[in-house]
């Protein structure tokens, strides 16, 4: 793919200059510099292309990065939509991915340092937002992990792996070596719901930070595995709904955003969230899981269009497209995305829970391609737009039920006996 991101869907001509680009210092021995080019309005002085520099500027200082350059490249002719089409910004949207997918986060693997200066990063955009702290250390609910043993079985043979693991609670971590020892976070803000009938159930809008880390490359070159597609675009779309809905009128039921740790090591953010939420799981109204927005996918239509997991399986799906978003059932049911991400925690709680997503089984999967510059940051924006209508919904509208059989079966459960599948 083209190392520039593919814009579609808007003028239909020529993709636009760039309004800024911004050189990150690379911590990869096969590239000595990045440069960030981000598709917007032009670089004309106020407006909100100035303000995104400088916005952007901050971020970057804000998650430990140095720029050597923020500059305006001008010229050419702007190719963004014109205001009112977007609400939502492909340059933000660029800018803020930009970082969580930078090199400096080291893959955001679990309990790694660049996994901590993610959570710090999206603790300040929720700030930003407008949200209030929710976790038990500020905006960060701490959650115990340490790397553990396991005896697995592999082809017939028991051997013991050493990986990241959850534990039972903090006190545990005292009989741990102090070396194995680990620091994770979930990152959890709330805006509280303003109608007082409703306001005590809640949505929870989230998606999960982390990735896989650095890992040798047989292949040689790139070591860093940035997830910029998985998941830092969720967390971008999770960031953005904060701030649109914290912009609007106050949502009827109380919305948490959350950034979750350990979704590619076993969800582990998640199920620590499980057993410790910050509002009482019997209030979740609802879960939308947002994974994977950053590239198009033609099976759900192409740019702008997103699909959500187990859409049939709840009223969820045919409420939103009912009300002209454009989302559309999974395409792929064979790879099994519903029981694939967080949301499937959520669904086994008997919780109406979805992803939305637009992940095309591009080959860059937990790759060290999955990178920024292979993002279509209006495609992103677009699905954002979508996802800020559909959580407004979910916010103020009825509450999602469950189809016959679409619940999910606990363990011990029968499909005909428990209503589920
Ligand atoms: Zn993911």
């Amino acid at each position: 793919m083209s190392a520039s991101p593919c814009i579609r869907g808007f003028s239909g001509s020529a993709p636009p200059a760039p309004a800024f680009s911004a050189m990150i210092p690379n911590t990869r021995a096969t590239t000595n510099s990045r440069v960030t080019r981000l598709p917007g309005r032009g670089c004309d002085g106020g407006g909100r292309g100035q303000e995104a520099n400088t916005r952007i500027a901050a971020l970057l200082l804000a998650g430990g990065l140095s720029i050597a350059a923020v500059a305006c490249s001008g010229g050419g002719a702007p190719a963004s939509p014109s205001p009112g089409t977007q609400a939502t910004q492909p340059d933000e949207v660029y800018g803020l991915l930009s970082v969580l997918a930078a090199d400096s986060m080291m893959g955001r693997a679990t309990g790694e340092p660049g996994a901590l200066k993610a959570a710090t990063v999206i603790a300040r955009e929720m700030q930003r937002a407008g949200l209030e702290a929710a976790g038990d250390s500020g905006w960060f609910q701490r959650v115990p992990v340490a790397i553990v043993s396991r005896t697995v079985n592999r082809n017939g043979q028991q051997q013991t792996i050493e990986r990241i693991g959850l534990l039972q609670d903090f006190a545990s971590l005292d009989t741990i070596p102090a070396a194995r020892r680990r620091r994770a976070v979930n990152v959890v803000g709330v805006l509280k719901g303003g109608d007082p009938q409703l306001a005590g159930e809640y949505i929870l809008i989230d998606a999960h930070y982390d990735h896989v880390g650095v890992r040798a490359n047989p292949a040689g070159g790139d070591s860093i595995f940035n997830g910029a597609d998985d998941d830092a675009s969720g967390v971008v779309a999770v960031l953005e709904i904060a701030k649109a809905m914290a912009r609007g009128p106050a949502p009827r039921r109380t919305l948490v955003f959350a950034a979750t740790t350990g979704e590619e090591v076993g969800l582990l953010g998640t199920n620590w969230y499980i057993q410790h939420p910050v509002i009482p799981l019997d209030r979740m109204a609802a879960n939308l899981e947002i994974e994977m927005i950053g590239r198009p996918d033609s099976l759900a239509g192409g740019p702008g269009r997103a699909w959500l997991t187990g859409y049939e399986r709840s009223t969820m799906g045919d409420m939103l497209a009912s009300n002209g978003i454009p989302i559309v059932p999974d395409r792929r049911p064979d790879q099994r995305f519903f029981q694939r991400s967080d949301n499937i925690a959520f669904a086994r709680m008997s919780i109406p829970a979805h992803t939305l997503s637009s992940f095309n089984l591009h080959s860059d999967y937990h790759r060290p391609g999955d990178e920024v510059e292979k993002t279509d940051p209006r495609h992103m924006a677009s699905v954002i737009d979508a996802a800020i209508r559909a959580v407004r919904l979910l916010a103020d509208g009825p509450k999602p039920e469950w189809k016959p059989r679409g619940r999910p079966c606990r363990p011990g459960e029968e499909p005909e006996r428990d209503n589920c599948s």
